[in-house]
């Protein structure tokens, strides 16, 4: 299965990504995490790369695409994968498309995960990572239950660097502009699917499920 998440920053890409990573074994591929775990190891690259992630902007073309190649080079993306935040603009999905063709492993579908601008605020703004665990919570939706279960253990809630409301606003923009337009993009080639992507995460699980059977 070979797939792209389509959608807004805080439409669930990276959460659902990692049920059906656990569940398909195949690989979850986001460049955002591969772009943080760069930006944590303090190269210059790295540091460029902080620059413009906490601007929300976008990293060249040229720099995601040779991360990219490189990871769906390696054997555990074979059998498949699912790309998590790319590609990002129609320059990206043609490179992919020029690269899958080149491994001959066309792309099964592109998925867009549809979600309300009022929901991704929230998503957004409320997102947190537990320090001790990396699960992914959420102020407005998660329950103080497993809140209180991060903390208690003595972890903290930790926030993206980039989930503040001035930084948030430009990544929807620039998602509005650069990559909305991939969704006629990967429709002129019959694969797009979409899915409504606002209720529990288990809801929205069983619709991308039914999406890609
Ligand atoms: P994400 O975790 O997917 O929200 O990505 C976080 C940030 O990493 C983005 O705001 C961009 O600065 C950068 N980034 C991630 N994926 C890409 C991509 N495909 N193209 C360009 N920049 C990216």
């Amino acid at each position: 299965m070979r797939i792209v998440l389509l959608g807004a920053p805080g439409s669930g890409k990276g959460t659902q990504a990692k049920k059906l990573m656990a569940d398909k074994n195949i690989p979850q591929v986001s460049t955002g995490d591969m772009l943080r775990e760069a930006v944590a190891t303090g190269t210059r690259f790295g540091l460029k790369a902080k620059a413009v992630m906490d601007a929300g902007n976008l990293v060249p073309d040229e720099v995601v695409l040779g991360i990219i190649s490189e990871r769906l080079g390696q054997p555990d993306a074979e059998e498949g994968f699912i790309l998590d935040g790319f590609p990002r603009t129609t320059q990206q999905a043609i490179d992919l498309e020029d690269l899958l063709d080149e491994l001959g492993t066309p792309l099964d579908t592109a998925v867009l995960m549809d979600v309300d601008f009022d929901v991704l605020m929230k998503r957004l703004t409320g997102r947190r990572t537990c320090s001790l665990t990396g699960k992914l919570l959420n102020v407005y939706f998660s329950s103080q239950d497993e809140l209180d279960e991060c903390t208690n253990a003595g972890g903290e809630l930790v926030q993206r660097e980039d989930d503040n409301e001035e930084t948030i606003g430009n990544r929807l923009d620039v998602y509005r502009e650069k990559t909305e337009p991939l969704i006629d993009f990967y429709q002129q080639r019959n694969k797009l699917t979409t899915i409504d992507a606002v209720g529990t995460m288990d809801e929205v699980y069983d619709r991308l499920l039914n999406a890609l059977s």
